[in-house]
C-alpha cells in the first residue's frame, strides 16, 4: 500500500509544518472533509491533532502539560496516593488516636477530604473522637456522655 505525502498547516507554536505520509483513504477522506477523528480512526489524540492543526506533540505539551489522563503519570500517581490515604485515614484506630489531638480547622479539612472521596463514614468517625477534645461553644463540642468513645 503506498503512502501519500501530506504536508500539515504551520504549527501555531514553532511556525513549522511538517510533513507526514497518510494512508491513501485518510488523504482521500481528509481531502473529502471528513473529521479527522474518522478519517484516522487507528492514530493517536496527538497524531491527529498534527494532522489536522499541524501542532507537534511537543509543542502542545511544552505549552500546555499532557493533555490526555492516560497519558499523564501525574494522574495515576495522584490518584493512588489520594485512595491510599483515604484508605489509612478511614481507619477507626487512627481517628481515635488523633482526633482529639487535631484543631477544628484541621479536622474540617481531613472531614472535607474523606466525605470527598466518598468516605461518609470515616468522615463521621473523625468527629466523633474528635468532638469530646472540643470545649463547650467549641464548632464540634460533643458532650462527652453521648459519644461512643470508651477510651
Ligand atoms: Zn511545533
Ligand atoms: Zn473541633
Amino acid at each position: 500500500m503506498s503512502t501519500k505525502r501530506y504536508t500539515t498547516p504551520a504549527c501555531m507554536f514553532c511556525h513549522r509544518k511538517s510533513t507526514l505520509h497518510l494512508d491513501p483513504e485518510e488523504a482521500a477522506a481528509l481531502r473529502a472533509g471528513v473529521p479527522i477523528q474518522d478519517a484516522a480512526p487507528n492514530r493517536s489524540a496527538p497524531e491527529r491533532e498534527r494532522i489536522r492543526s499541524g501542532i507537534h506533540p511537543h509543542c502542545w505539551t511544552d505549552a500546555f502539560g499532557p493533555t490526555h489522563e492516560e497519558e499523564n503519570p501525574m494522574t495515576d500517581i495522584t490518584t493512588r496516593a489520594f485512595r491510599r490515604f483515604v484508605e489509612v485515614f478511614a481507619a477507626e484506630d487512627t481517628a481515635a488516636d488523633l482526633a482529639s489531638r487535631l484543631s477544628c480547622t484541621e479536622i474540617d479539612a481531613l472531614v472535607d477530604l474523606l466525605a470527598a472521596a466518598g468516605a461518609e463514614d470515616a468522615a463521621a468517625c473523625w468527629l466523633d473522637h474528635h468532638g469530646p477534645a472540643d470545649d463547650p461553644g467549641d464548632e464540634h463540642y460533643l458532650s462527652p456522655d453521648v459519644t461512643p468513645d470508651s477510651r
